[in-house]
């Protein structure tokens, strides 16, 4: 047992231990983001201490300000400033603070998989760290790429904790002490390093919180001076607003580095009074693991937050958007249940629903390229929007980009295809497969081709699983092209190639039975094409098989797959099929025959995305070209 005034040595967690190693030993060229951590750990440490007064006033120093101050014997004045006595620099927050045991426990012996995931993609040479270290979770330890020692001196806000201290100088240890501090929340005693004693400068300090700090929600103050805007953008009217400052209110807001790709500024008053700036950030994230925020709006209400991550405003489809809401209709004593169940809340989804859809409608008639990299990144979530929402599809659907048949690698939307539809067409086709390269070739095309009708390439894995549930739109049916029974408009008498090569009938039929005896129970049934130009053979699916697609999904999702049934399509008229035909008849005993018919079936599948393990094919190709050599 320990008691307040015992002195207590620690060891940090492993992977802490590595990553303070790295920081202290590396130089890299942004360490000044050291100070965006630090005062971003204060404003965390201050909304939570905002949001606990919101229905407790029982705390420590219920009346101080909300403030982060920064000190320093340079920015003061102090005698010490100035000689070779190692700089001071102090961050000092009235935040929630933290007890000797949260001390211990947060800063450094609290297991991190943030830290180790962040050791791992800067092992991999995939982040530089001084970019990305916060979203992490791990933000505070970037103080040791400036810091030769820091001291954590901490009261928090319960009425009933003493002060304590932290202290480490990066190595493998952490000691913690009683401390004496009267006022509520931490301070961050820092001794700078030989080569990092610029940051005790009131400028270098002002130029840093400028450029990373300048939208924190509470005031920092230099000294006495006030170094953030932290103006409320929102409230703002947009013309005055400069593209920059959106940049970084974003950049701060969400710890993405990038720009957003687009940014949503508006006010109205009717139906309900709303003020709200959202983002729809370029890229989706890509460490699940460790997000650089949750997904959520901040919710004001008068200019007081009162929700931090608020998810009840947007669709869970549309939580891409990042951002800030306002509205003066909306209590500033709401608490969460009644924020959740409130009717204004959901007059408020429904204005922020429609002008985020209508941003991306914009997006995509004025900017189709940035709109087609919008789809590519965001693109499954709406794909999931249609499988978990059954609601979502009336606004989702117009967002949907495909390619097609017809389009030149463009992507095109659901509206511009059934604009183009030819006056006898009926439904909308669709192309199940990998990917457009491969789909490009599908045999299923070659009745569409010979009547130049347009078919859309659905080759996301998440096509399949949707395309059950996606029975039409406008009043048009999708219609998936592997059906064996689909009924195509009569195809034009000109486009109608002269057929040279048919094989007679009896031998075509010999050759259907070698066919099903070779792939027997593989196959429902072996039967004439009707529609076949250019490919010898495809797969097609039975007529109104509801769960034709289950396999592909297994096989996608990496699950238990089993190569599903199909009916096999021979082209009578194709050269290969006739060739091997009249092979049958002059030599059935011929070793090429059920090679190729083999071979046939195997290529099928991997045209329709279905093949298990394409490799498998490879010796007996190698066999078919042998025998093909020998031949010559
Ligand atoms: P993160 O802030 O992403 O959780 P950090 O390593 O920066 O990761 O901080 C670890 C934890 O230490 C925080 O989650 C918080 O609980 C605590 N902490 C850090 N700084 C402060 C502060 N100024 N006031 C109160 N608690 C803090």
């Amino acid at each position: 047992m320990t008691t307040p005034t015992d002195s207590s040595t620690y060891t940090f967690k492993a992977e802490v231990k590595q990553l303070l190693y790295i920081l202290a030993h590396s130089l890299y060229k942004e360490r000044d983001i050291f100070l965006r951590e630090l005062i971003s750990n204060a404003s965390d440490a201050l909304t939570r201490m905002h949001f606990e007064m919101l229905t407790n006033r029982a705390v420590r120093e219920p009346d101080a300000e909300l403030a982060i101050h920064i000190e320093s014997p340079a920015v003061t004045g102090a005698p010490e400033a100035t000689g070779d006595a190692p700089k001071k620099l102090v961050i000092k927050d009235s935040g929630i603070g933290m007890t000797r045991a949260e001390l211990a426990q947060n800063l450094g012996t609290i297991a991190q998989s943030g830290a180790r995931e962040f050791l791992e993609q800067v092992g991999a040479g995939k982040l530089d760290p001084s970019d990305m270290i916060g979203q992490f979770g791990v933000g505070f330890y970037a103080v040791f790429m400036v810091a030769d020692e820091v001291r954590v001196v901490s009261r928090s806000y319960l009425l009933d904790a003493e002060p304590a201290a932290w202290i480490s100088n990066g190595g493998e240890q952490f000691r913690i002490e009683p401390a004496e501090k009267t006022d509520r929340g931490t301070e961050i005693h820092i001794t700078l390093k030989k080569d990092a004693d610029e940051f005790a400068q009131a400028w270098k300090l002002k130029q840093v919180i400028k450029k990373h700090s300048d939208f924190v929600r509470f005031p920092i103050y230099v000294g006495t001076e006030r170094a953030n805007q932290q103006a409320s953008l929102w409230r703002k009217n947009p013309s005055e607003v400069k593209a920059e400052d959106y940049k970084h209110f974003y950049q701060q807001l969400t710890l993405d580095f990038q720009e957003p790709l687009a940014t949503i500024h508006f006010s109205a008053d009717v139906p309900v009074n709303i003020r709200a700036l959202l983002f729809i950030p370029a890229q989706r994230e890509k460490h699940i693991l460790a997000a650089r925020k949750e997904p959520g709006l901040l919710l004001y209400s008068h200019n007081v937050l009162i929700q931090e991550y608020c998810t009840d405003l947007l669709p869970k489809w549309l939580g891409l958007v990042d951002g800030v809401v306002d509205s003066e209709d909306l209590p500033l004593n709401v608490s969460r249940e009644t924020v959740q169940n409130n009717r204004l809340m959901q007059q408020l989804a429904k204005v922020l629903r429609g002008r985020v859809l209508r941003e991306l409608k914009r997006i995509a008639e004025n900017d189709a390229e940035k709109y087609a990299k919008f789809w590519d990144e965001f693109g499954r979530t709406f794909r999931e929007a249609i499988a978990t929402d059954p609601e979502a599809k009336e606004d989702v659907l117009p967002l949907f980009r495909y390619g097609s048949s017809t389009s030149d690698g463009k992507l095109i939307s659901l509206d511009g295809y059934i604009q183009r539809m030819q006056p006898d067409q009926q439904d909308i086709y669709f192309v199940l497969g990998d990917d457009a390269k491969s789909v490009a070739h599908s045999p299923h095309l070659d009745p569409f081709k010979a009547r130049a009708l347009e078919v859309l390439y659905w080759v996301d894995p998440l096509d399949a699983l949707i395309a059950p549930l996606l029975t039409e739109d406008q009043g048009k049916k999708f219609r998936n092209i592997d059906d064996a029974e689909l009924e195509l408009p009569e195809e034009k008498q000109e486009d109608k190639a002269e057929e040279e090569t048919t094989t007679p009938e009896f031998d075509f039929n010999v050759l259907l039975g070698r066919f099903t005896q070779v792939l027997g129970e593989r196959v429902l049934d072996v039967r004439p094409s009707r529609v076949l130009k250019d490919s010898p053979v495809r797969l097609v699916s039975p007529k109104d098989d509801k769960d034709r697609e289950r396999e592909r999904l297994n096989r996608y999702f990496d699950k238990e797959y089993k190569v599903p049934k199909k009916i096999m399509e021979l082209n009578r008229n194709h050269p290969l099929i006739a060739n091997l035909a009249r092979t049958l008849h002059d030599k059935p005993g011929a070793e090429l025959i059920d090679l190729t018919i083999e071979q046939l079936y195997d290529s099928a599948l991997v045209q329709e995305g279905l093949h298990p393990n394409p490799v498998e094919m490879l010796p007996r190709i190698q066999k078919l070209m042998e025998l093909a050599v020998e031949q010559e």
